[in-house]
This record gives C-alpha cells, sequence and structure tokens, in this order.
C-alpha cells in the first residue's frame, strides 16, 4: 500500500478531504472472467445438474441433467460450489461445515465515474467500500458495500437505499445524486464455519476423497486451485481428457450479475 499524490478522477476535487492509498490488490472484470472460464470449459460443463445421491462403496455419483439420468464414476470429488456446499456436503454424508455472514449491498447506477475504493473512518472496516462496472447503455454502476451493508442486514429497501444516500452525500458530497438510480441486493458470504469470524486463509477441507472449497476471497482462488491440484496430483491422479469419452454438453450461459436481475427504482 503506497500513498499516492494525486487521486483518481472521482476523487479529484476540492471538495475532497482526506487522503488517498493505492492498494496492492487487482481488480478483476468478473462477468469476462465467467466468459473465459466459460470458454476453457466448453462442452464439459453440465447444467443445470440435480445431484441425487453418491455411492462411496462403488465411487458412484447419480444425478439428472435435462430429464437425463447420469452416472458419474469418480476417483475425487471436488465441491466448489460456495453457499451451496454447506447442502452438498450434507447430501453426501458429512457436516456442512460452513457459516454464512449476510450483507445487504446497494447498487446505484448513473452518469457516475468509475472508482474501487475503501472509504475508512476509525473503525477497522470500511464505512463504505465502492467497486464500479462500466454498462452497457454507457452508464456506470457502483456496487456499495463496507458498514453500510453489514448493519443493512434486514432492513428494508426504503431504508437502505436512504442509508446509501445518506453515506454518499456525506462521504462523496461532490457526486450528483439526482439521475441515480438504486436497488438493493442481499447476499451471503460463504466461509468454512469460524465461530462467525472471517477465516484468514482460503480453505481446502479435506473428507476421505471429497474436497471442499472455500476461497474466502475470490482473490485466493488462484491459492487454492494450486493448493487443490496439488492435493489431487498427491493421491496419483492425472489429468486425462478421455475420461469423458465422447461426451459434449452443449453450451451453458453466463449467470447473470446481480445488477442485471434486480429492478431498479
Ligand atoms: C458482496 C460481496 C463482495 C465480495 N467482494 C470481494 C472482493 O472485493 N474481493 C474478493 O477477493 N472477494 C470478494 N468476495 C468473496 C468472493 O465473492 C468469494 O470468495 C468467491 O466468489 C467464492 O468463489 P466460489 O466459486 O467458491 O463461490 P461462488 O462465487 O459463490 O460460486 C459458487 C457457484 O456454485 C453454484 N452452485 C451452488 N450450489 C450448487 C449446486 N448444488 N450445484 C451446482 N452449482 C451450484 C452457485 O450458483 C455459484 O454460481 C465478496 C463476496 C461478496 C458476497
Amino acid at each position: 500500500m503506497h500513498r499516492v499524490d494525486r487521486p483518481p478522477e472521482a476523487l479529484d476535487t476540492p471538495d475532497f478531504d482526506g487522503q488517498v492509498y493505492r492498494l496492492d490488490e487487482p481488480v478483476l472484470d468478473v462477468p469476462r472472467l465467467q466468459q473465459l472460464l466459460l470458454r476453457q470449459t466448453a462442452g464439459r460443463v453440465i447444467a443445470p445438474l440435480r445431484l441425487d445421491a453418491l455411492d462411496n462403496t462403488a465411487r458412484q455419483l447419480h444425478g439428472e441433467w435435462r430429464g437425463r439420468m447420469l452416472r458419474f464414476d469418480f476417483e475425487q470429488v471436488i465441491l466448489a460450489a460456495g453457499k451451496g456446499n454447506g447442502a452438498l456436503r450434507e447430501m453426501l454424508g458429512l457436516a456442512a461445515n460452513m457459516q454464512l455472514r449476510p450483507l445487504n449491498m446497494v447498487m446505484t447506477r448513473g452518469p457516475l465515474p468509475a472508482l474501487h475504493a475503501h472509504c475508512l473512518g476509525v473503525s477497522a472496516n470500511p464505512r463504505l467500500t465502492i467497486t464500479s462496472y462500466p454498462l452497457a447503455d454507457g452508464e456506470t454502476l457502483w456496487y456499495l458495500g463496507g458498514q453500510l451493508a453489514e448493519e443493512g442486514v434486514g432492513l428494508s429497501d426504503a431504508t437502505q437505499i436512504e442509508n446509501a444516500r445518506e453515506a454518499l452525500a456525506e462521504l462523496l458530497p461532490w457526486i450528483d445524486q439526482k439521475a441515480l438510480r438504486w436497488a438493493c441486493w442481499p447476499v451471503d458470504r460463504a466461509e468454512v464455519a469460524n465461530q462467525g469470524r472471517r477465516p484468514d486463509h482460503p480453505t481446502l477441507l479435506r473428507d476421505g476423497d471429497i474436497h471442499t472449497l472455500w476461497p474466502t476471497k475470490l482473490a485466493f482462488a488462484p491459492l487454492l486451485a494450486d493448493h487443490l491440484l496439488r492435493a489431487i496430483r498427491d493421491a496419483g491422479i492425472q489429468p486425462r481428457p478421455e475420461a469423458a469419452g465422447d461426451f459434449s454438453a452443449p453450451p451453458t450461459a453466463r449467470a447473470a450479475t446481480p445488477w442485471e436481475r434486480v429492478t431498479w427504482c
């Protein structure tokens, strides 16, 4: 982390009263990352799949996909379903071992500048966290979290949006809110159980041949993937593209982003 002399455009105004530090963290374009993963896995993504049963003795998983019953002969099972891991683990006879920490995120869109920032006050948690995305219609979206989202759980949309407006008016008063549209997005962070506190590390749980992954942060996903690959190699398993036979699944679509799913007010 280092202090910057020239603030980014969104904060470059005489009204800005603070200091700007640049963090050594990458900013990911999640929809593009989704597209890339889809391209790399084309033909091998079976979705939506309903898993019915695991037969650990026969090392078989049974499920249903588009009306077809499927059987998977497995050597190892890898669960990487975020919040879905708990139910999958229970279906496989394991304790869920998962915690959910809820947030009530707020989104706003309009003629906004690009900005990725934590606004820090005296607390260790950011008062407001802003990430921004350019939208196809030329508007910019701000995704607002931090203390606003932590303390807004369970509030009505109207109250939470009012809180967001007040936080923006206080912290970035030069932002013109007249043309902005708003929406709330309640969401859970899913992690390995850690007495309700954020785990310090990404998690790989190993239960025999079943691996469960909770990266804790998306930024830790590559590190966790390395751990997983090592565990699989240590088990003597090598990639075998022919294992899928001539099966090829039809293309799947990228999941919609939160801002593509909400009704704006
Ligand atoms: C509001 C918010 C802000 C965040 N900000 C950051 C940040 O700034 N930086 C950072 O590094 N991390 C951040 N994180 C954490 C990050 O999002 C997660 O660590 C990361 O998404 C976990 O990736 P994952 O693939 O394990 O799980 P997910 O991203 O949750 O993906 C799991 C997928 O599995 C699917 N699924 C669930 N159940 C099943 C099932 N039974 N069968 C098939 N599919 C299933 C789900 O639909 C989902 O698509 C944030 C999280 C939240 C909630």
